[in-house]
């Protein structure tokens, strides 16, 4: 199954440190049309525009920090780096968010970084990734705001609830679904069948969270192909009509222009 694009994989993360350029070589085997690198952090962000710079049209990188990360926050130093990220060609602002799951750092420390976060894709006219777990009425008081200010986004590896994701996509936001559907305790086939064709995301979250049937493994961006052929079955539709349903998605939210379009 070809023409996806892997709208989130973390490939500047150590665990791709021995084989990063041969795992972007199998997504374009697979038939990966783009991947969207995640720098979840200044430091990865960095390490995700080298990575864009020396696979022009194919990887795109974001710029931001993490909630895990949102102590050490500065109000005035990360986004002065997001900026200079973006003015480098970073397609999105993020991952940033809110994890009351693992609560890595003080929730109110995560309200202000996030805060942070949205004001700067507002001022930069940038998207924004957002992670999300267990923290669903903040998340959506603060993305619904941002939403009606005109900020977009997506809520990315979704697993929260169909009225956190109703309100995003009521701001015109999307939603994109990772390997957890594949997952046998995935009991949310309602929440797939509730996006609308046109804010659907797929993404692998790689290395982490790979899908049936290379559960356990590290992920990489190569096996979306999993969640494709997953998510297509819950929609009723063809794994290769999905994948291309979800690139056009992910080009239109990030602004992609694709090294093979532009040379077409
Ligand atoms: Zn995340
Ligand atoms: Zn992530």
């Amino acid at each position: 199954m070809t023409g996806f694009i892997d709208s989130h994989a973390h490939l500047v993360d150590p665990a791709f440190d021995d084989d990063r350029d041969a795992v972007v070589s199998r997504l374009r085997d697979a038939g990966g049309r783009a991947v969207v690198c995640i720098g979840e952090s200044i430091d990865a962000g960095e390490r995700a525009a080298a990575l864009s710079s020396a696979h022009a049209g194919f990887v795109f990188a974001t710029a931001g920090v993490h909630p895990h990360d949102a102590t050490s926050f500065d109000q005035t130093r990360d986004p002065d780096a997001i900026r200079e990220l973006i003015t480098r060609g970073a397609v999105a602002v993020g991952e940033c968010g809110l994890d009351y799951h693992y609560d890595h750092s003080p929730r109110d420390a995560q309200r202000r970084a996030f805060a942070a976060q949205l004001a700067l894709a507002k001022e930069s006219d940038r998207p924004v990734v957002v992670h999300t777990r267990e923290a669903e009425d903040d998340t959506q008081a603060m993305v619904v705001e941002a939403g009606l200010a005109g900020v977009r986004g997506v809520l990315h590896c979704y697993t929260g609830s169909e009225a956190l994701a109703e309100a995003a996509l009521g701001v015109g936001w999307y939603v994109s679904f990772s390997g957890i559907v594949t997952f046998k305790n995935w009991a949310n086939d309602a929440v797939i069948r509730r996006v609308p064709d046109d804010r659907l995301l797929v993404e692998s979250d790689s290395p982490y969270l790979a899908p049936v049937p290379n559960r356990g493994r590290r992920n990489e961006p190569a096996w979306v192909s999993f969640t494709v052929a997953r998510v297509s079955a819950v929609r009723g539709v063809e794994p290769a009509s999905l994948a291309s349903t979800t690139a056009r998605n992910a080009m239109r939210l990030f602004g992609l222009s694709l090294h093979s379009e532009s040379n077409s």
